[in-house]
């Protein structure tokens, strides 16, 4: 192929300079794409391709309307890509193209989605490799979303760094991640963002990360005292990624630099502690399913304004430790649940405000039209009627809300709004170039090109009466197109009695045009003062909009302000509708709930309220209960209970007291892990080891089954020492669910273990679910009973049954006390199913049944009554040993049983 010359040569040398992966690039009224580009976008868009020629060769070519290009960028932006725009502009002798922008998934401006968007540098110092525990790593964060102008950095060192790391990471779940130059050969770290954020990854410069160079564009960016003053001063991973962030958005041209007034430094310990896998078991903003509907956040979002759904959701994602915070928070949404009448009023009133922090980065990057700043106006003159309504309601006045409206510069606010009100009309077009955008009034020079201009379009408007008038002739009318300008159009049967002075520029088939000299001279003054005009409005409209940028800290604090009444009014509305309930928050290690409920569950099921109570006495709890009876309900209610105290939310409960944690830990078993090719063993290893190494005596840690991904004595081995370690070395407040009844024998020996089951009540062989939960163990399993529902033959389950009491009856693991620290073993059993009893591993069994793998169990082949069984029965048996009703869905089950009636119906006709 030759070297493609003219404007695929020029688009192909452009793409050359960038290292975008894709070029849009402007052709007149046009943005286009050639090569590969063209082919890409029309695949992902649905765009038309058609062929150029150049230089003997075709290039695919596909184009979309200039001013249509934002939805595009957005939708090629949303897919991953990032897109360069390189735009044309005038030259002395002719014009040329330069790249001003690339549009990338983290530097997106016109995104149309409520939710943050964060770009992300993360920045490694020191330790060896990307170890996930173990490592002496700094890793330096910095979070940036240029739709708000919010800059957030943190650190994270010390063993757990690079989960840590990952953790946060998960949390903000950037759109783009900028990796530095540790990171970016961790091929681990990087796989494990991918895994865990929808972040595309994008290469900065290894200079951009450089220490000196990134202290000097932070400084330059929040001003020289901002290290010292946010306390980062000394926190090089931090600034690091701090300077690579600003770098990369100053380089990609979005222009929105000046939005971002604020560097705040993240502190970790100020935080609540969920890491992934709480957030995910949790379901807080989806469900395990990826649903946005059934998530915590979806049942408790009542926020009428988008800024103010951003700030509940990562309230939620980021409960807080400090009590102050906590009760201020409290305090307000008490007030707002008490003051009904105000509470409506002030959604009501918050229902008209636009997104003020959004519209900050718009002004600051230059785009924001007219509309934006009458949006901005609309929204500043909020304030006061906000301010007003709490200062008027008693209940409210007293309230910490009166210091969150405090907050803003009300002056400074108060003054733009009534600026803009000044300058702009009330409902002004969107688009800045065509006039029509300011007041009369506002500026005498404009207002005078305003009346000429306004006056001759009004001759104009005349003429065709005065003509007529004059001229006698009935079909004369006055109009204006581009080519012919303004002309008098007059009807063939009347173009006798045309004056003389009327000059014919046209034939039409029933009509002729003319032109007259004063029309054009009143044309030529009309273009002359309509292009002053749309000169000078937008002279004011731009220097109206440098100056709303200028003031961009006024318009994110009174965004914010505005937006945490929304989170508040949304959490009092919710706790109001729903009969929730104030916690009330202490220091110690209680957990302790009158008339609890789940917060989703409750949205949708005739839920039983239940209690439950832990204290430094009573830390661990062990529940037990059939299968479906609750028990996952019941511990998730009680993490739920604990997270939304600490948001600052009420409780569904009738009463309760809650202890603060610094953390929160779950394992769950997850039904797509093996989708995944993942062994859901390791993953529940992995998850156990994690939260053996976070959790502290004051978290709260809920396990829903522990060992189950593996074998029998395996799993209780493991479920039993880690009770112990969490018990005696952690101290944490516990809720464990279990299926190994084995277990309960812990809340015996165990002074601070208790044991719960969520009740059921059997009559007849039926079980009914009762939901309540009390004291003590379950005193029996119902996986039997299922089978039984489930129709497996008699025999089958009466044998399943005495199986189960020789199990039962085995009590001889020894527990392990407080003095774990001291390396004592315990004695190793294995359970010898010939005989039914446990015995030391290392006696070998004279037995030849003995089994140290629940796999491997062979059931003694006699029934009940100690009759010999076939061989096909026997097979069955086997099978239906090895089947873990909990794990197996229920149609599974069901086409099991029906083969084994099948296979039995078989062998008894044999
Ligand atoms: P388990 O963990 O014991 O298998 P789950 O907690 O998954 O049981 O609960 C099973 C079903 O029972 C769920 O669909 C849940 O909605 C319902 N449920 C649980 N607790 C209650 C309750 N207290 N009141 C009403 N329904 C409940």
């Amino acid at each position: 192929m030759t070297e493609a010359t003219g404007i695929v040569g020029e688009f192909l040398a452009l793409k050359e300079e960038t290292d975008a992966d894709i070029l849009a690039m402007q052709c007149g009224d046009f943005y286009e794409f050639f090569a590969e580009d063209a082919e890409i976008v029309a695949d992902e868009l649905d765009l038309k391709v058609s062929q150029k020629g150049s230089h003997g060769s075709s290039y695919p070519m596909a184009g979309v309307p200039l001013d249509d290009l934002t939805p595009y960028l957005s939708a090629l932006v949303e897919r991953g890509y990032r897109v360069a725009v390189a735009d044309q502009y005038e030259t002395g002798d002719g014009h040329a193209r330069e790249i001003e922008r690339v549009v990338t998934p983290g530097t997106h401006l016109a995104t149309t989605d409520d939710d943050a968007q964060y770009l992300a540098a993360v920045v490694r110092d020191g330790g060896t490799d990307g170890r996930q525990t173990g490592d002496d790593a700094t890793y330096g964060i910095a979070v940036a979303d240029v739709t708000t102008g919010q800059f957030l950095v943190t650190e994270q060192s010390g063993a757990d760094a690079t989960a840590a790391a990952l953790t946060e990471l998960y949390k903000f779940d950037p759109a783009e991640v900028l990796p530095g130059p540790d990171v970016r050969s961790d091929d681990a770290f990087l796989d494990e963002v991918r895994e865990r954020t929808d972040a595309s990854l994008s290469l900065q410069t290894t200079e951009a990360f450089a220490p000196g160079r990134a202290r000097h564009r932070v400084r330059e960016q929040f001003g020289a005292e901002t290290l010292e003053s946010v306390g980062i001063a000394d926190a090089e991973a931090a600034v690091r990624a701090a300077g690579a962030v600003i770098s990369y958005v100053d380089e990609t041209g979005a222009g929105v630099l000046a939005s971002m007034t604020r560097l705040q430094s993240f502190d970790e310990s100020a935080y609540v502690d969920l890491d992934a896998t709480t957030q995910r078991n949790l379901e807080l903003t989806e469900t395990m399913q990826g649903d946005r509907d059934g998530s915590l956040f979806s049942t408790v979002d009542h926020t009428v304004t988008s800024a103010g759904g951003r700030l509940l959701r990562e309230w939620l994602q980021r409960p807080r430790r400090s009590r102050g915070e906590l009760t201020r928070r409290q305090s307000a949404v008490a007030a707002l649940a008490e003051a009904a009448m105000a509470r409506d009023q002030l959604r009501e009133t918050l229902g008209d405000a636009y997104d003020l922090e959004r519209l900050a980065s718009k002004a600051a990057s230059g785009s924001a039209d007219a509309r934006d700043l009458r949006a901005v106006q609309e929204t500043l003159a909020l304030l006061p009627a906000v301010g007003d309504l709490i200062a008027e309601t008693d209940r409210l006045a007293d309230s910490p809300l009166t210091d969150v409206l405090d907050r803003p510069d009300r002056e400074a606010a108060a003054e733009l709004a009534a600026d803009l009100d000044e300058a702009l009309v009330e409902d002004p077009p969107g688009t800045v170039t065509q006039g029509g955008l300011i007041r009369q009034g506002f500026d005498a020079e404009l207002d005078e090109i305003i009346e000429s201009h306004e006056s001759a379009l009004a001759w104009i408007e005349e003429l065709p009466e005065r003509e007529k008038r004059k001229t006698g002739i009935t079909h004369l009318s006055v109009d204006r197109n581009k080519t012919d300008g303004y002309y008098i159009q007059v009807g063939k049967s009347e173009t006798d009695r045309v004056p003389e002075e009327y000059e014919q520029i046209k034939t039409l088939k029933n009509s002729e045009r003319y032109v007259v000299d004063e029309l054009e001279e009143r044309e030529r003054e009309i273009l002359r003062l309509e292009e002053r005009r749309h000169e000078m409005e937008r002279e004011i409209f731009e220097r109206l909009r440098d100056r709303v940028a200028a003031r961009a800290e006024v318009l994110q604090e009174t965004g914010r302000a505005l937006a945490e009444c929304d989170a508040l009014a949304s959490l009092a509305a919710h706790a109001v509708r729903n009969d929730w309930t104030r916690p009330e928050l202490t220091d110690g290690r209680e957990l302790a709930v009158e008339g609890g409920r789940h917060p989703v569950v409750e949205q949708t099921t005739q839920f039983v309220p239940n209690d439950l109570y832990m204290d430094d006495d009573r830390q661990f709890l062990i529940v037990t209960g059939p299968n479906m009876s609750g028990k996952s309900t019941y511990m998730r209610q009680a993490a739920l209970i604990t997270l939304l105290a600490q948001v600052g939310s009420f409780v569904p409960a009738r009463s309760a007291r809650v202890g603060l944690v610094d953390g929160i830990y779950t394992r769950v078993g997850a039904l797509d892990e093996l989708a995944q090719g993942r062994s859901t063993f390791m993953v529940e290893m992995q998850e156990l080891s994690n939260i053996l190494h976070s959790a502290t005596d004051d978290s709260l840690v809920i396990l829903d089954e522990v060992g189950r991904g593996t074998a029998t004595y395996d799993g209780i081995s493991i479920a039993w020492a880690a009770t112990e370690y969490l018990v005696n070395r952690i101290q944490a407040k516990t809720l464990f669910a279990t299926h190994y009844h084995e277990l309960t024998a812990l809340g015996e020996e165990l002074p601070t273990v208790e044991n719960v089951h969520v009740a059921a009540d059997e009559r007849d062989g039926d079980v009914t679910f009762l939901r309540t939960v009390e004291d003590g163990p379950t005193n029996r399993s119902y996986g039997v009973h299922v089978a039984d529902l489930a129709g497996v033959p008699e025999p089958v389950v009466d044998r399943s049954r005495d199986v189960l009491d020789r199990l039962r009856e085995e009590k001889a693991i020894e527990v392990q006390g407080s003095d774990v620290a001291d390396g004592s073993e315990t004695e190793q059993v294995v359970f010898d199913l010939g005989s039914g009893e446990l015995v030391a591993g290392d006696t070998n069994s004279s037995q030849q049944q003995v089994a140290t793998d629940g796999s491997q169990m062979e059931v003694p082949a006699t029934d009940s009554n100690g009759q010999s069984l076939d061989p096909e029965t026997e097979a069955i048996l086997d099978e239906l040993g090895d089947i873990d009703v909990n794990e197996t869905p229920p149609v599974e089950l069901m086409a099991k049983v029906q083969t084994w009636q099948e296979q039995l119906d078989d062998s008894d006709a044999d």
